[in-house]
């Protein structure tokens, strides 16, 4: 039993795609670079950077072309 608790306290969901992910890869990510945690934000405002972002999404919304939509 405690096993898998451990596990489970490794590995966590990504909050953006629900991926599983460890811990230390979900921190390493969100103090790179700050615009693409902006970018995370305007698509999903409940996130906060404490709550990290999985290698996917972080290159999902990195690579996203600038003017997506949201045109001010
Ligand atoms: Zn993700």
């Amino acid at each position: 039993m405690t096993e898998t608790k451990k596990r489970e306290y490794d590995r966590i969901p990504c909050p953006i795609c629900g991926h599983l992910i460890n811990r230390w890869d979900l921190k390493e990510h969100t103090f790179a670079e700050r615009w693409v945690l902006n970018r995370i934000q305007n698509e999903h405002p409940e996130w906060k950077e404490e709550n990290g972002v999985c290698t996917k999404c972080w290159e999902y919304y990195r690579d996203l072309p600038p003017r997506t939509g949201a045109l001010n």
